[in-house]
């Protein structure tokens, strides 16, 4: 017997997902409608029939039963992107443990009236001579902007308004005085049509070399037989990925059909957004979490409408409403950003994979270094793996990197945080003109401050961790934001002796400014970048030859091409090492692998060198090797033997509350209400149980925290066990990832 009723919503958005209209499902729809199902629903006093979407199916009247209506019907034409995304919501809920309103507030749009943009675009009105004349004067005059759109201009005689102000930086002001000038034209118009194609400068792309040829074509050749599937292109940094994107991505659009392509919001730069721009034209459209919601919305709605093909951005463009995708492509597959941290806690991967099944479409995973997720799969044939193992662009060989032992260091004397070999290449680089990269694993790591006295750290009192010091004298809580200045005297024994400890980024630009007093530095980390578009702008900068040495978090070594950086310099990798979690192996080679990639991308030969206390870990010895066989090897025989994913499958689930006692108890319930999920009958192999436990951090903001973990082979029993969960109706808040 199915659901008796149907939650229905009328208006496809987000701030309508809280009040659907119960309706009742008559016998004959039984069966055929779920979540997602476009039904004629009667409506309003006069019951005229309007369209809605099933979100849920219950057996929960919200009202008197008596009262309820009936669906009229299934709404056989209605079936689109909006359906999909909401039988796509409720898989998610199922698949991650959210409420269906967490998981379509993920997927459907917020609606925010705007103004239809008006579609404009800018045109050159000099010669190209002109254009290039203006392009380097402005160069030489850090006109950054400006210099950005004549180049842009140079190459393609036009681009869209949206993407110079966006992408570019350049102000409005000054688009408006270079038109008085009459050096631009800024063209307005209703219609669409597609410029580049008409005159023809649209670029066709590279020659492919036959690894690329290859892996394009397997792609090419499943879809054009009906049959795409889920691909994982696997190549080495610079060996020309994003290339066989496109070229996979021509053969879709060619067949009419449209694209997404994620790309982590970090690497989401101008130049990056440029190369799809060149390729594809005015049929490309991005967003990035600098868009406002109603501009986001307008984007959206452009690609409902068929107005784009391509949509590129982080990872909610995940949920554009094409209405015909044929392909999404999931760049630097790896990155953790790909994870949602709020309920629904979802994998873009997976879930990608999901809308690329329900709408017959192809995934593309690529990754210089890939997941263990993802290669392990690809090793199982789960997906199909695509190689591409060397750099694609004739001069530009890979970096020779060392490791360098600090604790020989100490032995040595030698107590800076440069070892005596990276100080003699950064001194050799400096004499050269060329550029050097430093490298923190994390920002204002161990930078805490405690007591010499008695040993005390200062702690946030709200949350059970360290205190950050920050140069402005004051001490900062990175949780929650408690902030106080930085006490004089320890606040446990009354010792005048505290101090703080460890390297930060702003230390470690403060100490290259006392060792290599010749060089101009730049440094980024969240705190520099606070701006909307610092990041971008810092990189630029560097890119553009305006400092020699960048000094910086992870955040240094994603995104831009930096051709004249010839040494990057990994101060401490054991800081992300040391991390307390099972996948930080896994990190600290790929940081280490893409930190090495950035080193030797034009014509000069790269140094990279690793400063470690553990030089003989495997996942430092394989980056250093450029080795991701040898690494990943290692990590799964590691998994496997500590029975981690991906060799297991892991629930997490993290009871909350303000009251300790409660979330005592909820833990302790948790834990029997999996154990006896295990004893079932259908169960062959019991999970295995860790907990509760305080979480890493027991409190934050006067929350208290119990972490359980639930490990099976079998994801399906583990879906089981949070179901068994959920229905206890704890009083406490819970929150579950599966990973
Ligand atoms: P990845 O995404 O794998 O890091 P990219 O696609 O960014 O690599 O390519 C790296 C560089 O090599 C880019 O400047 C790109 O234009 C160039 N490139 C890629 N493929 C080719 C090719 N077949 N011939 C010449 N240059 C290429
Ligand atoms: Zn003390
Ligand atoms: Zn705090």
């Amino acid at each position: 017997m199915g659901k008796q009723f149907a939650n229905v919503i009328v208006d496809i958005s987000h701030e309508r997902v809280d009040r659907p209209f119960q309706y009742r499902v008559p016998d004959r729809l039984q069966g055929k409608v779920c979540a997602g199902s476009p039904v004629l629903v009667p409506f309003g006093a006069g019951n005229r029939l309007r369209k809605g979407y099933v979100v849920e199916l219950t057996d929960q009247a919200d009202f008197d039963p008596a009262r309820i209506k009936e669906l009229a019907d299934l709404d056989e034409n209605g079936y689109n992107a909006a359906s999909q995304l909401i039988s796509l919501a409720w898989w998610m809920k199922e698949r991650y443990g959210s409420t269906m309103n967490q998981a379509l507030k993920t997927v459907l749009p917020v609606k925010e009236k705007i103004r239809p943009a008006e579609k404009r675009t800018i045109r050159s009105c000099l010669s190209k001579e002109e254009l290039s004349d203006r392009r380097a004067l402005w160069e030489k005059k850090h006109y950054r902007a400006r210099a950005r759109l004549f180049s842009a201009l140079e190459d393609m005689g036009e681009i869209p308004y949206e993407l110079a102000v966006k992408q570019l930086k350049l102000a409005p002001a000054a688009l408006r005085t270079m038109e008085e000038k009459g050096w631009i034209m800024v063209e307005r118009e209703a219609v669409y049509r597609n410029p580049v194609k008409e005159n023809g400068e649209k670029s066709s792309g590279v020659n492919l070399n036959r690894e690329q040829r290859e892996a394009a074509e397997a792609f090419c050749r499943d879809y054009r037989s009906g049959k795409p599937g889920t691909y994982l292109l696997y190549g080495i940094t610079g060996s020309g990925k994003t290339e066989v994107y496109m070229e996979m991505m021509e053969e879709v659009l060619r067949d009419g059909k449209q694209v997404i392509v994620l790309i982590p919001e970090i690497a989401l730069t101008y130049q990056t957004v440029l190369r799809f721009y060149r390729r594809f034209g005015r049929s490309v459209s991005v967003i990035n979490s600098r868009l406002s919601k109603g501009e986001r919305y307008d984007q959206f709605e452009r690609a409902r409408k068929g107005e784009i093909q391509v949509m590129i951005g982080p990872r909610s463009a995940l949920f554009t409403p094409f209405e015909h995708l044929g392909l999404i492509v999931i760049d630097e597959e790896q990155e953790g950003a790909y994870k949602s941290e709020l309920a629904p806690r979802y994998h873009a991967r997976d879930v990608a994979a999901r809308r690329a099944a329900m709408a017959g479409a192809g995934l593309v995973l690529g990754s210089a270094t890939p997941s263990l997720e993802a290669y392990s799969r690809a090793v199982r044939g789960e997906y199909r793996l695509l190689t591409l193992t060397e750099r694609a662009k004739k001069d530009s060989r890979l970096a020779q990197t060392e490791i360098v032992d600090l604790r020989e260091e100490l032995r040595a004397g030698n107590r800076s945080v440069f070892s005596r070999r990276l100080t003699e290449l950064m001194e050799d680089r400096l004499r050269k003109g060329e550029q050097i990269m430093l490298f923190m694993n994390r920002r204002g790591y161990s930078s805490f401050v405690s007591c010499r006295a008695c040993g005390e750290a200062m702690k946030c009192p709200h949350c059970d961790v360290s205190l950050t010091y920050h140069r402005n004298g004051r001490l900062k809580c990175h949780y929650c934001g408690y902030e106080i200045p930085m006490p004089d005297r320890c606040p446990s024994c009354g010792s005048p002796y505290i101090a703080g400890f460890g390297t930060g980024t702003q230390k470690i630009e403060e100490m290259t400014k006392k060792c290599f007093p010749q060089a101009r530095i730049l440094r980024m980390d969240t705190d520099t970048t606070g701006g909307k578009d610092g990041h971008e702008e810092i990189l630029s900068s560097f890119a553009e030859g305006e400092a020699d040495i960048l000094v910086g978090t992870q955040m240094i070594v994603k995104g831009h091409d930096f051709p004249r950086v010839t040494l990057v310099g990994v101060l401490a990798a054991d800081l992300s090492l040391n991390a307390p979690d099972y996948a930080c192996g896994e990190r600290t080679f790929q940081l280490l692998t893409q930190a090495a990639g950035r080193a030797g991308r034009g014509e000069a030969a790269g140094n990279v060198v690793i400063q470690t206390y553990m030089p003989e870990h495997y996942s430092i010895q394989a980056a250093a090797r450029q080795d991701y066989k040898e690494f990943y090897e290692k990590e799964m025989a590691y998994r496997r033997m500590l029975r981690y994913p991906p060799a297991m499958g892991l629930l997490v689930v993290q009871a909350a509350s303000a009251d300790e006692e409660e979330v005592i108890r909820a833990g302790e319930r948790i834990r029997l209400t999996a154990e006896q999920a295990g004893k079932d009958g259908a169960v062959q192999v019991p999970p295995e149980i860790t907990g509760p436990l305080d979480a890493s951090v027991y409190k934050v903001n006067d929350i208290y925290r119990k972490i359980l973990y639930i490990k099976h082979e079998n994801y399906d029993i583990l879906l089981r066990i949070r179901k068994k969960i959920e229905e206890l109706e704890l009083p406490a808040m819970l929150s579950y990832d599966l990973q």
